[in-house]
């Protein structure tokens, strides 16, 4: 903008929360958290329309005069890119508004971003994610527009076209033999969907520009777990998303391993308020008791007497301090009078006993 230069938002989605001035909740659907009289007010504030109600094809239309003098005036077009056909050098952008297919030959100049991910070996690889790709985003069977181009045509559509290659710590991930797997995302949104985690916080609670599962798991990776450690933790890990992903990432595999690479992280660093964090005090003493038969026998033995005082028959129904608040919720099972080993050692003797009897 200090150049001179104004950037619009050809889809009617993500040009809502352009002009919202807001970011996208959703990949597939960015401003699902506006609803229609929200849209109206917006477009009689910002666009150049007299009336409107909030019917939807009243609302899309607003929109599309709009967008249609806009993209017969601009000389250049900024698209993203679905995937790239190695075989040919052909690029690929799948949408479902038709402002894809105007913005790949409209303008003069094309400048394609593509991340390097994208990239697929040939069209019969191109083929399936075709038929996977809106079979389990919107589950239509196709989607509206498909626009593929190799390079420019004299005479047709834009006459430079430049692919710009975005690694942004991609090829890190790629280092990494866990995390990798987050790159075969097709970001179709199916893992959003179902969600139990994003459908009662929503989008922006992720702070990310992807949100959702997906975007728990890409985003600490890209941006440096250091940078996003809450992120790996916005999950049930009900395993939904897993279940429903075209392309099967295990998510919740790598969130339990983005769990322990935060959890390292904090324990690297040195600062007394890291180390002395309640969790992390806890969770050191529970790895040395649990690394020490010794230790955890007389935990447990321990735990049997603690308990006493809030032990009211079979559950342990009020604790005091921070665990109160586990207890507010859900009953905890007290430590059992005798442990396994208990009666193992039990039984053991009465075994003995008995042979020495016998004998
Ligand atoms: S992780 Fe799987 S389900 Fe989620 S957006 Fe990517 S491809 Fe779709």
């Amino acid at each position: 903008a200090a150049n001179g230069i104004n950037a619009i938002e050809t889809d009617l989605a993500e040009l809502i929360i352009q002009l919202a001035g807001e970011s996208s909740s959703h990949i597939l659907v960015p401003a699902i958290h506006k609803n229609r009289a929200e849209i109206r007010e917006l477009f009689l504030s910002k666009l150049e329309v007299d009336s409107l109600t909030d019917a939807p094809n009243e609302l899309a239309n607003a929109a599309r005069a709009h967008l249609r003098r806009k993209f017969l005036s601009t000389p250049v077009a900024i698209s993203g890119v679905n995937f790239a056909v190695a075989e040919t050098g052909t690029v690929c952008v799948v949408e479902s508004e038709g402002n894809g297919r105007m913005c790949v030959t409209l303008p003069r100049v094309l400048i394609s971003v593509m991340g390097v991910e994208k990239v697929i070996p040939s069209w019969q690889d191109l083929e399936v994610f075709l038929q996977l790709l809106p079979r389990s985003s919107t589950g239509e069977r196709m989607n509206p527009y498909t626009s593929l181009w190799t390079g420019v045509s004299q005479g047709d559509g834009p006459q430079e076209f430049h692919l710009v290659l975005l690694d942004n710590g991609r090829t890190q991930v790629l280092t990494d033999t866990v995390g990798r797997q987050s790159l075969n995302c097709i970001r179709f949104s199916a893992c959003l969907n179902i969600c139990p985690v994003y459908e009662r916080v929503g989008g922006h609670a992720y702070n990310s520009v992807y949100p959702g599962p997906i975007g728990a798991i890409l985003t600490p990776q890209l941006v440096g777990i250091e940078n996003a450690s809450s992120l790996p933790y916005a999950s049930s890990l009900c395993g939904a998303c897993y279940e429903v992903c075209p392309v099967k990432i295990n998510i919740p595999e790598v969130l339990i391993y983005l769990r322990g690479r935060a959890v390292r992280y904090k324990q690297r660093s040195r600062s007394l308020r890291t180390r002395l964090n309640p969790e992390s005090v806890a969770m050191r003493l529970m790895a040395r008791t649990f690394a020490s038969r010794k230790l955890y026998e007389q935990a447990q033995r321990l735990a049997q007497l603690g308990q006493l005082p809030f032990q009211h028959g079979d559950v342990i129904d009020a604790l005091p301090g921070p665990m109160g608040r586990w207890t507010a919720m859900r009953d905890l099972r007290p430590v059992p009078r005798q442990s396994f080993r208990d009666w193992w050692r039990s039984r053991q003797a009465a075994h003995d006993a008995s042979e020495e009897v016998r004998s």
